[in-house]
């Protein structure tokens, strides 16, 4: 009989060491070493040997228990050149994996003097123990883009991580960080911006995931739920393949600044249109909706929306109203007969909210990265408006000028037409 194969020796009888690449909210974490003497001070990505028989994810699982009193769980791996390891020493690899706490804080006194979470500009500011400072430089290549476009930023400047190529003749570039928005794999409403990088004509921008080899998938390749912890989120910006620039380049990115105005006049209209919907249609609820909107309105919005899609100072949704809505206690049809004078109501209601103005403006929750939950948050009369929203907004509602809607049968329910100004 064979015995089983060790795990914790490469085929070519190293010892594997594992270490954690700590992420969160776009950040890297390293601890500093208060042992031994020669390496006080030194920073490390946590982490230990492999007991004999013990699986790797499941020692550094351990590990991260004993060293900072946190409960990981493992997600992916930052290969390295030995066979997917890192060089250690003679004797010994680095097996380098991708963790995402899932209960606690880390202790930075357990067997630590100090913790410190990096962001990708940050990796190579700490003075990693020699092993690491390689991985650790490539842990950061890994993290999420972080995106400036829920602040209403149209300029800023990337470091160039993946150059990929696409098909008919173009190249997707990431970058460390960006204004551009791209269009969500998963609820495509708002189409991606477009722009400048370095003066080279940004022909559209994409969500992508990177998987473990640094494989791009982009938009409707990518076959995974977003956000998901196994790959990593970044912003693709689209280009001729001409114009590539090079890994590592510092480049300069600038959103084409009205056509992203006026696709964040329409979300903020869209979303207004939503509101007023909810609003006006909650007499035709003749039972407790499943949801309801943070201004306490039936969230017909939420509840019956198909597909929404915003466009240059307008919006257009479309909703199924079949047996299911009627079953949930929504009386479509007594809406539809009525439904020039429900978009009077409607109107009246978005002339009140514009002509009064509120701040609009997209939380994050402190988190940058571009799959971060955020919210839309506008205070209109009656209570404010909170909603899930990946896109851009005005600042003002005020700035809007007219908001007008108008609602139209279907074949699956009805749709609503939202223009501004
Ligand atoms: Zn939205």
């Amino acid at each position: 009989m064979t015995p089983p194969a060790a795990t914790h020796v490469t085929p070519d009888g190293r010892r594997v060491v594992v270490a954690a690449a700590v992420e969160r909210g776009g950040r890297l974490l390293a601890a500093r070493r208060t042992r031994p003497e020669s390496l006080v001070g030194r920073w490390e990505l946590p982490g230990g040997k492999i007991e004999p028989g013990e699986e790797p994810s499941a020692a550094l699982v351990r590990e991260l228990r004993e060293e900072l009193a946190v409960d990981v769980e493992v997600v992916g791996r930052v290969p390295g050149p030995l066979g997917g390891d890192w060089p250690l020493d003679d004797s010994s690899v680095l097996r380098v994996l991708r963790v995402r706490i899932e209960r606690g804080e880390p202790d930075p006194a357990l067997a630590h003097d100090e913790i410190r979470w990096l962001g990708p500009r940050e990796t190579r500011d700490v003075d990693w123990l020699d092993a690491d400072s390689a991985p650790a430089a490539a842990a950061g290549a890994r993290l999420d883009t972080w995106v400036d476009f829920p602040a209403g930023a149209v300029e800023g400047s990337g470091v160039v991580t993946v150059v990929a190529p696409m098909a008919d003749d173009r190249v997707a570039v990431v970058v460390d960080r960006t204004p551009f928005h791209p269009l969500d794999h998963g609820w495509p409403d708002q189409p991606g911006d477009t722009g400048l990088l370095d003066g080279r004509p940004v022909l559209d921008s994409l969500t992508g995931a990177l998987d473990d080899e640094g494989r791009l998938l982009v938009d409707a390749e990518i076959d995974v739920r977003r956000g998901d912890p196994g790959r990593t989120w970044v912003v693709a910006h689209v280009l001729a393949t001409a114009d590539a620039p090079a890994v590592g380049d510092v480049v300069a990115l600038s959103v084409d600044r009205d056509r992203r105005t006026s696709f964040s006049r329409g979300h903020s209209a869209c979303h207004l249109a939503a509101l007023a919907l909810n609003e006006t249609t909650a007499r035709f609820w003749s039972k407790e909706p499943s949801r309801r909107d943070s201004r306490g309105f039936p969230f017909l919005d939420q509840i019956a929306i198909q597909v929404s899609r915003i466009e240059p100072d307008g919006a257009y949704d479309a909703y199924r109203a079949g047996k299911s809505l009627r079953k949930a206690g929504f009386d479509a049809a007594a809406f539809l007969a009525e439904r020039e004078a429900i978009a009077a109501e409607a109107n009246a209601l978005l002339a009140a909210w514009v002509a009064r103005g509120a701040v609009s403006r997209v939380d994050t929750g402190g988190d940058p990265t571009l799959t971060a939950r955020r919210t839309w948050f506008c205070d209109v009369p009656g209570g404010p408006a909170v909603i899930p929203c990946g896109g851009t907004h005005v600042a003002d509602i005020a700035s809007l000028g007219p908001v007008r809607v108008a609602y139209q049968p279907s074949d699956e329910g009805f749709e609503v037409l939202t223009s501004v100004g």
